[in-house]
């Protein structure tokens, strides 16, 4: 039996550590870094299958009588049999220990053999990826992952890293990276990417979003700027008739930029309003007073429950999230409807506030997107009627920040009701006032 010495079973391990050091240079420090973990690995996993063998041998139930033989060639062999077997022990000591820490990885990883079969995939391969740890080994990573683009990939060993939305469910999107180590194998690391995709999308979405809105006024304000300009003509009226033109217009700006800061302001600030007392009856006699100001004839507002009750919060932030629903309602609602704001109090012990109103009513497909930003069921509508399309977004958040949520019915036809739950810690027990 040949024990391996000197340098040739350490040359793969060379060879390895050279590649995480190429790739630690012109491929990242993390691609770098988890080659070199890997490569550890491989070895001391190559390494281990050679002195098992010697363990199995030395583990034969007559092989301690070699220790005192006579020829003194097979008392050296049974020595170093015994030290391979402790190296042996000590090696799958530290391959247990390395298997350990890679499974802690975010990053799945996957060693292929030459032929892109399965040698070996850590926990997080397991979860990601649904391999089979034990099954799966041997199996082409082609049969155990189908998309055509990691198997192009492999083939041609161009275009790492690949991107691929996984025909699975939730459709995960995963970058896989893919280092070859010469004939021997591969080294394949996937991450999630899921997650900061969909934040460039919204991001890219957000941005388009936004320019088409200032875009419309713009438009509009550069046309009357030139109909003044081109003609000297024009009477006082159409001067006047154009001016206010534009000042509607400037209006829409300046709302939009005004909603903008305001949400940006609360998406800055820390998760939680502050615990100021923000009194119920005030809040809405102020916001109901602006909602009869928005359209030239609103229909009529009750209010009921309100008197005497407070919760936990930020008086501007109340206020601008009831002052947008009954905007809303105002703006939906015709003349001979009826809004009504009442306050509830909820069996869970949070507090309700409702805002119902008797107007057209909005389909329920609509109802799951109403408080993304720049959603609106009728867009034409909602800017003529001054909205930003923000409205909602700006309740969502206001009411994140005071552990509460949002909820929302509609029927179609015959009304809406918007309510802003506060729960049981933001309410304002009587005696916590007196
Ligand atoms: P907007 O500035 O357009 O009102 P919001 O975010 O406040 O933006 O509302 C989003 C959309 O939800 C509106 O464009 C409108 O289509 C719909 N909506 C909101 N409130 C009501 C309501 N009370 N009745 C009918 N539709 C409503």
């Amino acid at each position: 039996m040949k024990l391996g010495s000197g340098w040739t079973p350490w040359l793969p391990l060379l060879a390895w550590l050279l590649l995480a050091i190429g790739c630690g240079v012109f491929a990242g420090p993390l691609i770098g870094l988890l080659t070199a973990a890997v490569g550890f690995a491989l070895i001391a996993i190559s390494r281990t299958h050679s002195l098992a063998q010697v363990k199995a041998l030395s583990l034969q139930p007559d092989f301690d009588q070699f220790a005192n033989h006579g020829d003194e060639s097979v008392a050296a062999l049974h020595q170093r049999l015994v030290a391979g077997r402790e190296a042996a022990e000590a090696l799958h000591g530290q391959v247990a220990a390395m298997r350990e820490t890679l499974d802690l990885l975010p990053a799945s990883i996957l060693l292929l053999d030459a032929s892109h079969s399965l040698v070996w995939a850590n926990a997080t391969a397991a979860e990601m990826l649904m391999i089979d740890r034990v099954n799966h080994v041997g199996k082409p990573i082609t049969q155990l992952l189908t998309e055509p683009q990691l198997k192009t990939a492999l083939q041609t060993d161009f275009g790492w890293p690949v991107e691929i939305t996984m025909a699975r469910e939730h459709s995960p999107r995963i970058e896989f990276s893919g280092v070859r180590n010469g004939a021997k194998g591969w080294l394949i690391t996937a991450i999630d990417v899921s997650t900061a995709r969909r934040i460039e999308n919204m991001r890219r979405d957000f941005i388009a979003n936004l320019a088409h809105e200032l875009k419309t006024p713009l438009t509009v304000l550069a046309g009357f700027n030139e109909t003044l300009d081109h003609y000297n003509d024009l009477t006082a009226d159409e001067r006047l008739e154009i001016f206010g033109h534009m000042q509607h217009q400037t209006s829409a700006m300046q709302r939009l930029v005004a909603d903008l800061l305001a949400l940006s302001r609360l998406e800055s600030a820390d998760d939680q309003a502050p615990m100021d007392t923000v009194v119920l009856s005030e809040v809405a006699a102020r916001c109901i007073d602006v909602a009869v100001r928005v359209v030239a004839a609103p229909c009529k507002i009750t209010s009921s429950g309100l008197a005497e009750r407070s919760v936990f919060g930020a008086t501007d932030e109340v206020e601008s999230a009831l002052g947008n629903l009954l905007i809303n309602a105002v703006r939906h609602t015709p003349t001979d409807g009826m809004i009504t704001v009442r306050l509830l109090d909820g069996a869970d012990g949070a507090l309700r506030i409702e805002v119902a109103d008797t107007g057209m009513g909005i389909s329920a497909e609509h109802l799951p997107r109403l408080t993304e930003r720049f959603y609106r069921v009728d867009r034409g509508r909602s800017r003529s009627a001054g909205g930003t399309g923000l409205g909602l977004a700006i309740v969502k958040h206001v009411m994140h920040r005071h552990d509460g949520a949002l909820e929302i019915r509609s029927e179609v036809g015959k009304g809406s009701v918007f309510t802003l739950v506060f729960p049981a810690n933001r309410i304002v027990r009587k005696t916590q006032t007196d």
